[in-house]
């Protein structure tokens, strides 16, 4: 009689890891670098993006974890995010390595766009799948006020590089109350013109940036009054993230602009909470494997990522992930300082 390989039958089918609100975990987003080569207000409101240049996780390491990640906890997307994934050395190899997992469907990046142009073919050839550009304003001096000096040339290039490459393409936009208003028309042109989605992200306070949540915070749902008086009519395309239809793993909910190609999508974790469809863990640049941006919780990932403990690593992402809430504590999060600034979390 065959002897049952019993190891290399959980390994090709890990069992789903699934929390007690039905919560499946199926997306990791690492973030491999704190460096960036913007500042943006929102992500470091206090201090700007003072480099750390910590490489607390070599790119073997962070293969360990997403090798966990998938072929033992079923995980199947990666998001790749940062500071600015693109600055870091050796980005291409690393996602060349991982296009040989097996049970990894899909690799994507978030990126400022600004390297695009310069790395997107080599990251394409190596199997990556999808990119998100962060694109916050049209208006070149509004676009580096926020940025703290960036071009918007450059993050443009980086989108139509992108387009060329990549499908589909998102655009990132954290929506800020002193300007976005005036330019949500110019997005909706865009994104039809452009064919990309464009993303409205609800601005999150976190790390220490409360003053600047409560300077900065617009709604999505103001967001689509106005829409809808500029005379946009919003059609429901389906809510993405349950079970990563199309539009991705992530937590955007989607809409068409009748009458165009247009592409709208909304992240209003502050208004309404996506919780209930939270598929993820996130790991920082410093190796801490955190369950949610707006919640303190975390554990430290680096002794047992060095060290190869298999076993310790999935233990730990498995318990963070069902011991997750049901939703976050708005209190806890408008609250104390959480976390560290989103350029180490990864957004
Ligand atoms: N440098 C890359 C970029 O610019 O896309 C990746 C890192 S950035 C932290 C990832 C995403 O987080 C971006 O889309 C950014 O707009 C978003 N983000 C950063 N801070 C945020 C905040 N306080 N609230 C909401 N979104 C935020």
């Amino acid at each position: 009689m065959a002897v049952i390989d019993r190891e290399l039958v959980a390994r090709t089918a890990p069992a789903p890891v699934v929390d007690r609100f039905g919560r499946r975990f199926r997306y990791v987003r690492v973030s491999v670098t704190d460096l960036c080569n913007m500042s943006c207000g929102y992500c470091n409101p206090v201090q700007g993006c003072a480099a750390t240049h910590r490489h607390k996780l070599s790119w073997d390491d962070l293969d360990f974890l997403v090798d966990v990640a998938v072929s033992d906890l079923g995980a199947e997307a990666v998001r790749i995010t940062g500071g600015e994934p693109l600055v870091r050395p050796g980005l291409v190899d690393w996602v060349a390595g991982l296009r040989r997992l097996p049970g990894l469907r899909n690799v994507a990046l978030t990126t400022n766009g600004v390297l695009l142009s310069r790395l997107g073919p080599a990251l394409h050839r190596a199997g990556l799948d999808r990119v998100n550009v962060s694109l916050d304003s049209f208006d070149p001096e509004r676009f580096a006020r926020i940025t703290r000096g960036g071009s918007l040339a450059r993050c443009l290039e980086g989108i139509e590089t992108a387009r060329a490459l990549f499908q589909p393409v998102k655009v990132n936009t954290v929506a800020l109350k002193d300007g976005i208003v005036d330019e949500l028309e110019r997005f909706v042109q865009f994104s039809d013109e452009k064919g990309v989605e464009v993303r409205f992200i609800e601005l999150m306070p976190v790390f220490d940036q409360k003053d600047y949540f409560h300077r900065h915070f617009i709604s999505v749902d103001d967001l689509r009054e106005e829409l809808e008086r500029l005379g946009f009519a919003l059609e429901a395309e389906g809510d993405g993230p349950a079970e990563g239809n199309r539009t991705g793993y992530g937590p955007a909910t989607t809409w068409r602009v009748r009458g165009t190609r247009a592409r709208i999508g909304f992240i209003s974790q502050m208004s309404h909470t996506k919780c209930r469809s939270c598929n993820k863990l996130r790991l920082t640049s410093d190796g801490a494997l955190k369950p949610c941006l707006l919640m303190p919780e975390e554990v430290d990932l680096t002794g047992a990522i060095h060290g190869r403990d298999r076993h310790a690593v999935a233990s730990a992402m498995r318990r963070q992930f069902l011991l997750r809430a049901e939703a976050y504590d708005p209190a806890v999060a408008l609250g104390l300082p959480v976390g560290r600034p989103m350029q180490a979390t990864g957004g």
